[in-house]
């Protein structure tokens, strides 16, 4: 049998139909950390669909691309972060019905659900880049959204001793297209020149956008062209990776202002940030936006994070259709709108709890540096530390990227205490 994203549910499966007050599609940051806040809150009849045995700290992979973390640090076992007294359903969500009310799963599971909340993430669209499928994780091709291939990022930046290392960031403009914390890869370029630098080799390092600017916001896209000129990075604005030949160590761009122009750069390390979107059975069901920039991304309120369609629904996190940077950080400050929100609709109330917009971005500028970008919708700076100006790098930010946030993480956020 075929569910309408073209994903095939088991044949031959007892097609068994379970019941929950609550289900959440997802078990990664956003699930999670709204489960264990319910949990806290009392509630039980919970399920959770998550097909990954494993539970991954994503911005750790910056760390681990420039050497200092080992890729197994950003690793937990999924189980343990369950709440206790919820069903965990091991399975890929493939079809969402918010009129039956129901979710159904790779294996033939339909779990009907009195209010659903959704976050699946994001997924990376390598096809969309020529040849960086099969590039990726040789011939000092690399990308840090990955975990296996971000331990290759540092081997291949240990292995270039001359030439050119190339950093490519994607079309986010694009509709429906987007990056996840955008940021990560202008932190590797940073952290590999530093790298270079140290090391007394004369690598020449480029990095290349398909935008315009290097960060949105202008207070910290004037600190961020400091740290570029500090290394001399050459920095290309309107250049989005299209192609990459891996043999002849080459990557072709689409010169954004030159409509039907390219232009091909060789390299001899690559990390490339790669074009995301929601996954394919968001994109195809009735809760995702039908046009505008959000284009396949959940379709809800961008301060209530409840669907304007279905009343029930709540989504949060990558997958969420909401115009501001997809970070963890942000999560964190979507959790708890969702679950209050959440909570009121339960109780036939209105939700009253507003997100807006925060999001935040560590980005490290140098082994030991790291500026702490906060902002909202409105691409307004919102520092949440007293007393410290975090646009500035700073060493006691990056102690608090490389321990402090890894700890609140794991111990705080996923228990529902941060
Ligand atoms: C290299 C890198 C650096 C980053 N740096 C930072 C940073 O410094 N600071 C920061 O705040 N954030 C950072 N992030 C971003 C951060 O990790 C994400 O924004 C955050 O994890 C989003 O949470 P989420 O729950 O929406 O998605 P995820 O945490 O990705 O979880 C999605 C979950 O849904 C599950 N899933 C997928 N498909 C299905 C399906 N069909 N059915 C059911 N479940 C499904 C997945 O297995 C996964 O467990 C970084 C990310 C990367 C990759």
């Amino acid at each position: 049998m075929m569910s309408y994203t073209g994903v095939e549910i088991a044949p031959g499966k007892a097609r068994e139909t379970v019941h929950h007050r609550i289900v959440i599609v997802g078990g990664g940051t956003a699930g999670i950390t709204v489960a264990a806040q319910l949990a806290r809150k009392g509630i039980r009849d919970v399920a959770i669909i998550e097909p990954s045995s494993k539970h991954y700290y994503q911005p750790l992979w910056t760390l681990v691309g420039a050497g200092v973390a080992r890729a197994e640090q950003s690793v937990r076992d999924e189980a343990r972060y369950i709440p206790k007294g919820m069903r965990w359903v091991q399975d890929y969500a493939v079809e969402i019905d918010p009129v039956q009310q129901v979710v159904c799963t790779r294996n033939g599971t339909r779990v009907r659900y009195d209010f659903l909340i959704v976050a699946p993430g994001i997924v990376s669209d390598w096809d969309k880049i020529e040849g960086a499928r099969e590039a990726l994780g040789r011939n000092g091709v690399s990308t840090n959204y990955e975990y296996e291939l971000a331990p290759r990022t540092f081997e291949f930046i240990q292995q270039t001793h001359e030439g050119i290392a190339l950093f490519t960031m994607p079309n986010t403009a694009e509709p429906g297209y987007t990056l996840k914390c955008a940021g990560a890869p202008q932190k590797i370029a940073y952290m590999a020149a530093d790298y270079f630098r140290r090391h007394k080799r004369p690598v020449k390092v480029i990095y290349a956008t398909a935008g315009g600017l290097l960060f949105g916001v202008p207070e910290f896209c004037k600190v961020l062209e400091g740290v570029c000129q500090r290394y001399n990075i050459e920095v290309l604005t309107k250049h989005e990776l299209i192609a990459v030949d891996p043999v002849r160590k080459e990557a072709t761009f689409a010169l954004k202002d030159k409509p039907g122009e390219t232009r091909t750069i060789p390299f001899d390390m690559l990390h490339i940030g790669p074009p995301q979107r929601a996954p394919e059975f968001i994109r195809q069901s009735p809760l995702a936006h039908r046009d505008g920039a959000m284009v396949g991304f959940i379709n809800v309120d961008i301060h209530t994070l409840q669907s304007p369609e279905y009343p029930n629904v709540f989504a949060l996190g990558d997958a969420a259709g909401l115009p501001t940077s997809r970070t963890g950080a942000a999560v964190r400050k979507q959790a708890p709108v969702v679950v209050n929100n959440l909570l009121k609709v339960m109780a036939g109330k209105e939700p009253d709890k507003h997100y807006n917009g925060y999001t935040s971005c560590p980005l490290v500028t140098a082994y030991g540096r790291m500026v702490l970008a906060e902002f909202d919708y409105d691409y307004k700076p919102t520092p949440s530390l007293p007393l410290i100006n975090t646009c500035k790098e700073r060493y006691d930010m990056w102690l608090l990227k490389k321990y402090g946030l890894p700890f609140m993480y794991w111990n705080l956020m996923l228990r529902g205490l941060a």
